[in-house]
């Protein structure tokens, strides 16, 4: 019996650029944000001039679409009452934001900074908050692509921390939306 959840996938070793056997980066990985099945591993390309990471496994073209079942962007999205809790969260994230990786650094006080590192205190939610940044530091009017930009969520969140942002995506879901 096939299970439909599996996605399938070919080795993939050697750069699909510029054709180099890929270093192992990380191994046995699996997506703890979207639940996609599966475990994988990530090279990297040795050539300095190149630097392409990928996953090998490749998942085959026709199953990638699996991977997406659950992401965020085929969630309908409502607006969140805005609580305490949740507006002492957002004051920290901004504090965090400004201190680790300069965002809206001028314009956000001290203490949300300091609350801000409480984060150090919960790497799980630190990483997710790295993540939200894409690990980018701040750079006013600077111009990012996002290739698999979903429904441009992170596109204009993006555009608040200052980036002149656009994206590109192949499902039309996501593209509707
Ligand atoms: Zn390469």
């Amino acid at each position: 019996m096939v299970n439909d959840n599996i996605i399938r996938a070919r080795p993939c070793p050697c750069c699909y650029l510029c054709g180099k056997q890929g270093q192992p980066v990380y191994h046995g990985l699996q997506d703890r944000l979207f639940n996609a099945p599966g475990e994988w591993n990530i090279n990297k390309c040795p050539d300095s001039e190149c630097g392409l990471m990928w996953l090998d496994p490749m998942p085959l073209a026709e199953d990638i679409g699996k991977a997406y079942q659950s992401y965020y962007t085929h969630r309908e999205t409502g607006c969140p009452s805005v609580t305490w809790p949740r507006r002492i969260y957002q004051w920290a994230r901004e504090g965090y934001l400004a201190k680790k990786y300069g965002y809206n650094n001028s314009s956000v006080n001290n203490w949300k900074k300091m609350l801000g590192q409480l984060f150090y205190f919960h790497p799980g939610r630190r990483a997710n908050l790295d993540f939200s940044v894409m690990y980018l530091s701040s750079v006013p009017n600077g111009l990012l692509l996002d290739v698999g930009c979903g429904s441009g969520q992170k596109l204009m969140f993006m555009e608040k921390q200052g980036w002149l942002a656009e994206g590109v995506d192949i499902d039309p879901v996501s593209v509707d939306q």
